[in-house]
């Protein structure tokens, strides 16, 4: 069958694979979209740590079940569309003791620690399929970066009270920026590109503000009488946002670290002491927050084709990745076809 592996930096083919061979706890998967994640990319680059090249990247999963193991519970059934949650937990970790299994210390996600869904068929634990209703494959590609903004959101227990700065609004960001919306927060979405600032708003934020353009600090000030946002979530992943986060939280605010930042990054830390901060990480997502993104894409009203820049076949998946290497700000999603 076919699968895209990236064999070492920039380079990125089709090549043949053997199909897999599904056990009796498993599902066998037919893959209709798979979206590339910005650790795709960054893979793609030669900056991404936890990859061992060559490697089948790809963990945004819209896909058809085509068989089920014989120990199978009989809600999965051939037909249906499906995502999957792409991680794994060890059960034996503290993360995984605590039933916080997102965070498991031993976590292999699909593309990263392990080869991933860049492919044809997959095959599964049925634990990790994720039944979609009535979404269509393609959409069902958007679920899991969703998914994780919706875990920050969790993660910073937001409540209607609360004024959330979001930065960043790639597609988990906008997760972030959706979820706090419904928890009737007031968003503030901040982004260097004016065309997601708009889709943010779209989206549901209050305010929006260009961090290359607009002075951050007194925006943000005038918005909040003065206080600062209760909570700030970091989707961005580098120095001058994390910094910016610590900087303008309220005092007594939740500062949420979803973004791998590349390099060191170094704070005042008598902030975290006077504002008496918290200051949480959130790594990918939990059960709930998929079926809680499934549930809003239910309702029809988040601008999916927006959220979908580009299509592409996988022979084309090379071109399509250069493209967006060279102009990351402008991408949300591409999707490869495996249909
Ligand atoms: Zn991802
Ligand atoms: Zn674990």
């Amino acid at each position: 069958m076919k699968a895209i592996q990236i064999s070492e930096p920039s380079v990125m083919k089709v090549i043949d694979i053997a199909e897999p061979k599904m056990g009796d706890d498993e599902v066998l998967l037919k893959m209709k979209y798979v979206g590339f994640c910005g650790s795709d990319l960054n893979t793609f680059r030669g900056g991404n740590p936890m990859v061992k090249m060559p490697v089948v990247p790809g963990h945004e999963v819209g896909a058809e079940i085509v068989s089920v193991g014989k120990n199978v519970p009989e809600g999965l059934k051939p037909g249906m569309t499906v995502t999957v949650n792409p991680y794994t937990n060890c059960g034996k970790c503290a993360s995984c003791r605590n039933g916080r299994v997102n965070a498991c210390e031993h976590n292999e996600t699909l593309g990263v620690q392990r080869w991933g869904a860049m492919c044809e068929y997959i095959a599964l634990p049925w634990e990790k399929v994720i039944p979609a209703g009535l979404l269509t494959p393609r959409t069902c590609a958007l679920i899991e970066p969703m998914s994780v903004g919706f875990h920050a959101v969790s993660r910073a227990q937001v409540t209607d009270i609360d004024v959330v700065l979001v930065i960043g609004c790639g597609m988990v960001g906008m997760g972030a920026v959706v979820r706090s919306v419904q928890r009737g927060a007031t968003v503030v979405a901040a982004d260097i590109d004016d065309e997601k600032l708009a889709l943010a708003k779209e989206m549901g934020a209050s305010y929006t503000i260009n961090t290359m353009t607009e002075d951050v600090h007194a925006r943000l000030r005038e918005m909040t009488s003065g206080f600062g946002p209760d909570v700030v979530i970091e989707a961005v992943g580098s120095t001058p946002t994390y910094q910016m986060a610590v900087d303008e939280v309220a005092f007594t605010g939740r500062v949420i670290c979803i973004g791998y930042a590349k390099s060191e990054v170094s704070f005042q830390t008598k902030y975290f002491v006077q504002k008496e901060l918290d200051i949480r990480g959130s790594r990918n997502a939990q059960p709930s927050d998929f079926r809680a993104v499934i549930h809003y894409l239910e309702r029809g009203t988040c601008p999916v084709d927006r959220l979908i820049s580009k299509e592409v076949k996988p022979e084309d998946a090379e071109t399509a990745m250069n493209q967006w290497a060279e102009n990351p700000g402008k991408v949300f999603r591409i999707l490869v076809d495996f249909q």
